[in-house]
């Protein structure tokens, strides 16, 4: 869809700090991080919300996956995940590590992202790929 800012990841035109691919599915960090090692995994093809996917459950399957990788290498307390699906149009399960004193309290805070530099979210992509 044009103007959509994922599907311009999706055909290249947008960088983006990739963790996964397959033929359905892209996983890359948040250029806004809630936390390091905040994950969005969307469909390559444009769907409005979540539940608008046929193989939802392969969906959530590759979001499981990626949890357990960036546990494993951020060696965070747990893993949230978010769906609200409003701020970009295109549906993406937002794959977050939580830990103690991270800023978001009870929940998760949009507005408490952090600004993580360039080489970092580099790096982090680089041991989730590895541990994938
Ligand atoms: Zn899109």
């Amino acid at each position: 869809m044009r103007n959509c800012i994922f599907c311009q990841i999706v055909n290249g035109h947008v960088p983006a700090y990739k963790v996964y691919e397959d033929e359905n599915f892209l996983g890359f960090l948040d250029k806004r991080p809630l936390n390091p090692g905040n994950v969005l995994l969307i469909p390559k093809k444009h769907y409005r919300w979540v539940y608008d996917l046929s193989n939802f459950g392969e969906y959530w399957e590759i979001a499981k996956k990626l949890a357990l990788a960036i546990q494993k290498v951020i060696n965070s307390r747990s893993i949230n995940f978010l769906t609200l699906g409003y701020e970009v149009t295109h549906a993406h399960i937002r794959i977050i590590p939580r830990f103690d004193d991270d800023g978001h309290i009870d929940g998760i805070r949009l507005s408490a992202w952090k600004n993580i530099p360039p080489k970092k979210m580099e790096e982090i992509a680089e041991k989730i790929r590895k541990a994938i």
